[in-house]
């Protein structure tokens, strides 16, 4: 495929997926994005700046090469575009990204605490806890870095990034948007657990069990 007609798949596919953040509540206003990477091309396919999530469309979405400098488009891109640009430049292996504000997971950063390995549900997505990542500030590659310092090497598909909220990755799009939704849903069902009591952990062995199958077995459908 040239990468004319990927671009323009790609713009479809993420003005798709960004529909998704309002639908599982992951966002209020303008906040929020997701991004994906032009396959074999240095160039991400990301959300505008400041665009209302009713207005996205896939001519709106903005290309940017891998340093966040905008290639194609009309509107100027996300502000958070530098730290996606620097995880795809890190992580080969990374086709897509998201980032928002979810409350229940945003509540953890803001506590520093990692989401710990509770649920089976959090062994099958996330391997074990979903960790926090360094406070950073918005303007340089310190929220990139500070990404990539945290996930690389990890099992967890999301890191909560300290007083900020959540940033996940994904072989594509639609399985970084996938991670989100579950990070926030698991945030939520275990501060719920906290309200009512101690948590009970889930034995290593298990985990790695539990997490292979769902990697192995049941993660053999792609995501869309
Ligand atoms: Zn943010």
């Amino acid at each position: 495929m040239s990468a004319t007609s990927l671009i323009k798949e790609l713009r479809e596919q993420v003005a798709r997926l960004h529909a998704e953040l309002p639908r599982n509540e992951l966002v209020v206003w303008t906040a929020g994005n997701v991004s994906a990477r032009v396959p074999g091309e240095d160039l991400l396919v990301i959300k505008p700046s400041g665009v209302r999530y009713e207005d996205i469309t896939p001519d709106n979405m903005v290309v940017t090469d891998l340093e966040g400098n905008l290639v194609e488009g009309d509107l100027s891109p996300s502000s958070d575009t530098a730290a996606h640009a620097y995880v795809y430049k890190h992580m080969p292996e990374v086709g897509g990204v998201v980032h928002t504000h979810s409350t229940y997971a945003t509540a953890w950063s803001a506590r520093g605490e990692a989401i710990p390995c509770v649920l089976t549900m959090i062994a099958d997505e996330f391997g074990g806890e979903i960790p926090v990542g360094p406070f950073a500030l918005i303007g340089d590659d310190s929220i990139g870095r500070g990404i990539v310092a945290t996930l690389r090497g990890h099992r967890s598909p999301a890191v909560l990034m300290r007083n900020h909220g959540v940033f996940t990755i994904g072989r594509n799009a639609g399985a970084a948007v996938k991670a989100a939704v579950m990070c926030e849903d698991v945030a939520r069902t275990v501060h719920i657990s906290r309200q009512i009591g101690e948590p009970v952990p889930i034995a290593q062995a298990d985990i790695d069990s539990l997490y292979a199958r769902y990697q192995n077995v049941y993660g053999q459908e792609p995501a869309k």
